[in-house]
């Protein structure tokens, strides 16, 4: 497959002009990406002609919904290379992250065990393990960067003990791009019995994931940063795991039977799936998993790398920008410019319809870890463009003769 994308995709984008009609410069896709025609349209489809629900319909309609529904498990897990007995639709990857700790990480961590998290990690992939391990006395290690901003894994190493049950790390840094060797820290984990959770939020829309060839036994990312819809999301565990695993909310759809006396659960995915699930968003996300299968998760890597390696090397050749991060970071840049605060820059840039994000990127342990109250990010999609970068760059120079400096 040739290396680089050809089409013109951002006119398969409505949201990617202006409300006048002009070029938006969107540079927040880590945040959320913009979403497809075909994804606006099959959810539209899901909500109106095809509309019904799943799993209880006598009649043809919901039997179809119901074989749509089961069609997007299959879909997101040939996405990322696993079975659909081993995807559990969530409403995102925050959610998919809680469900692991409040179940398997219930079930399976006591007192004095321990958790090894990093200093990157997003607070969503922190904060849930805070909670458990509180609940059952297991203790939470942080394993430090290198110099260039990725996980140690030397260090992890070096930390590693019996008493570790769970590796959680982000496979890719949603502030940094930063990309973790996962095979590396799978090995690392499994080395001393601790199971790998992977944060796929930032590496599902950015590269090709096969959860097998990771070796990783959790893995969780959300929709709508894959050009998908909002509200729904995956958690991919390995299917002894999920087996074992105790429910996570009850209700309909997650039993088997129930009477007042004793109530048997449903096997599979099912089991943690209570209620009606979110049917159109299901439908919608296999759509966005299916759009970016057709372009070519490796073309869109490729894509994004070069626009990442234009706008490394121009920032890095001014003097008073700071870079985080290292070279080969998936379709994320992270800086800062000496004496204006990242707000500032993004409210500016907002001016010529470029847009940024600034802030802590809910991943305050790693502004201290780098000493800075926020930092400016720009993150690429497989629709950014040469002219994204123009716009991004002509700004700072606009920003800095706001701020009187040259
Ligand atoms: N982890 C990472 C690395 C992320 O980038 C995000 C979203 N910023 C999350 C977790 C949380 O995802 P969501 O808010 O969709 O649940």
């Amino acid at each position: 497959a040739p290396a680089t994308i050809t089409r013109d995709l951002r006119a398969d984008f409505p949201g990617m002009v202006t409300g006048e009609g002009k070029a938006w410069h969107y540079l927040d896709t880590a945040a959320t990406a913009q979403k497809p025609r075909a994804v606006i349209d099959a959810m539209a489809r899901a909500l109106g002609e095809d509309y019904a629900t799943v799993h209880r319909g006598v009649y043809a309609r919901s039997a179809e919904m119901t074989l749509a529904y089961e069609a997007a498990r299959r879909t997101i897990a040939k996405f990322i290379g696993g079975h659909e007995d081993e995807v559990v639709f969530t409403r995102g990857a925050t959610e998919a992250i809680n469900l692991v700790a409040q179940t398997w990480g219930r079930a399976n961590l006591k007192a004095g065990d321990r958790i090894l998290l990093s200093q990157l990690e997003h607070h969503s992939n922190i904060v849930p393990w805070q909670m458990v391990a509180a609940e059952v006395g297991a203790h939470i290690d942080v394993c430090p960067l290198t110099d260039d901003h990725r996980i140690d894994l030397h260090a992890a190493e070096a930390m590693l003990t019996e008493a570790h049950k769970l590796v959680a790390l982000a496979h890719v840094s949603n502030v940094l791009g930063s990309v973790l060797d996962a095979r590396q820290a799978a090995a690392l984990a499994h080395k001393v019995g601790a199971k790998l959770l992977l944060d796929g939020c930032q590496s599902a829309p950015h590269m090709g994931v096969d959860v097998a060839a990771l070796d990783c036994d959790f893995y969780v990312f959300s929709a709508h940063k894959l050009y998908g819809p909002t509200g729904i999301g995956a958690l991919w565990a390995r299917k002894e795991l999920l087996a074992d695993m105790p429910p996570y909310q009850g209700g309909g759809a997650m039993i088997d039977r129930v009477t007042f006396e004793r109530t048997t659960y449903a096997d599979g995915p099912q089991r943690f799936e209570a209620g009606t699930p979110a049917i159109t968003e299901a439908i919608a996300f296999a759509a966005a998993a299916d759009y970016v299968s057709a372009i070519g998760p490796g073309r869109i890597h490729a894509h994004e790398q070069q626009l990442v390696a234009r706008l490394r090397r121009e920032l890095g050749a001014m003097n008073d920008v700071t870079l985080f991060g290292p070279d080969d970071s998936a379709g994320i840049v992270s800086f800062a410019i000496d004496d204006i605060h990242p707000h500032d820059l993004g409210t500016i840039l907002d001016e010529s319809n470029v847009a940024i994000r600034a802030g802590h990127h809910c991943a305050q342990p790693l502004m201290d870890y780098l000493k800075v109250p926020a930092t400016a990010r720009a993150s690429f999609g497989l629709y950014s463009t040469e002219a994204d970068i123009d716009a991004l760059i002509a700004g700072i120079a606009r920003t800095r003769r706001i701020f009187g400096k040259g």
